[in-house]
């Protein structure tokens, strides 16, 4: 062999293992981010910071249950590859551990970053379950905005030679979100305070009942509690009479079963579906982040002012 040819190989074969060591390249060949979110509504604000940077996969599917699930085998294969992973925390996807159990099957500890870090949280109120957090922080808008922070924080580590690009798209995003807040805000005004109460299955309102001035009354307090037990029914059967609350609402990522009970024994209807932890089926209303949000104030609002 010439001597030319061995410093060509010489110098490919230091060219093919710079390119391979990589510093903070994105792993995907076409140059996009690889990002996974636990559930829908933060795929959606992903989405909404990354743009076509990145190729987001949601993985609990639209209108099931984030707090339990079994990942199927594309979800580990989606997170092994992933450069980036967010989820909730706040006892959500971590509350019954398949999240984590995932996190440690794929060894991708060091690229999950849990979305509410700068959120206050609240915590359950039942009896023995005092010190568990309560996961549904997103219901509260300006918790949204401090979810979609840390997301862009995150991506912009992940990948600054955009870094203009997602400041960009978190500036505007954060403009319509604080936009929906004020309209959240404004209309809640409708309903008299002494009406202001809002009946669904899980107790996901807490957050959106201090940040927006409701009182929120549930048949069980998280979905990881056991769902309509005879206590839990008469109890809501009380409040529901007692407050003359005149219209009840039903999650769509829960059976209606138990609420449809409830409006039975009470004679009280259910007066429309509301979204806590998926958005709506992609081309129906509710299914980004901002509808869903809006969707539910209107339909409070209707249903408790008519
Ligand atoms: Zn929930």
């Amino acid at each position: 062999m010439k001597k030319n040819a061995i410093w060509i190989i010489a110098l490919m074969a230091v060219f093919v293992s710079a390119c391979s060591s990589g510093n903070n390249a994105p792993a995907a060949s076409d140059g996009k981010l690889k990002i996974v979110a636990t559930y829908s509504i933060i795929a959606d604000m992903v989405e909404n910071i990354a743009g076509d940077k990145a190729e987001v996969y949601s993985m609990v599917p639209i209108g099931t249950d984030p707090h339990m699930y079994d990942p199927l085998p594309k979800d580990t294969q989606k997170v092994s590859q992933a450069d980036l992973v967010f989820y909730n925390g706040l006892n959500l996807e971590t509350g019954k551990g398949w999240f984590q159990n995932l996190l440690e099957v794929t060894n991708k500890k060091d690229v999950a970053f849990v979305v509410s870090e700068e959120v206050t949280p609240m915590h359950l109120t039942e009896k023995g379950q005092e010190s568990e957090e309560d996961p549904h922080a997103w219901l509260d808008i300006q918790n949204g905005i401090k979810y979609v922070d840390v997301i862009a924080k995150r991506i912009i580590e992940a990948d600054p030679d955009n870094k203009d690009y997602y400041l960009k798209n978190q500036a505007d995003y954060v403009a319509k979100l604080e936009e929906t807040d004020q309209y959240a805000k404004q209309e809640i005004q409708k309903v008299p305070e002494n009406k202001r109460i809002l009946v669904t299955s899980e107790g996901a309102f807490k957050y959106f009942s201090k940040a927006y001035g409701f009182q929120a009354a549930y048949i069980w307090e998280i979905n990881t509690d056991n769902q309509g037990t005879p206590d839990q029914m008469n109890r809501i059967v009380d409040i529901i009479k007692s407050k003359q609350v005149p219209a009840l609402f039903v999650e769509t990522s829960i059976n209606p079963k138990t609420m449809e009970t409830v409006s039975t024994e009470t004679g009280v209807p259910i007066h429309s579906k509301i979204f806590t932890d998926s958005l709506a089926k992609k081309g129906e209303q509710g299914d980004t982040y901002i509808t869903m949000v809006k969707w539910n104030i209107d339909k409070v609002i209707e249903g408790l002012t008519q």
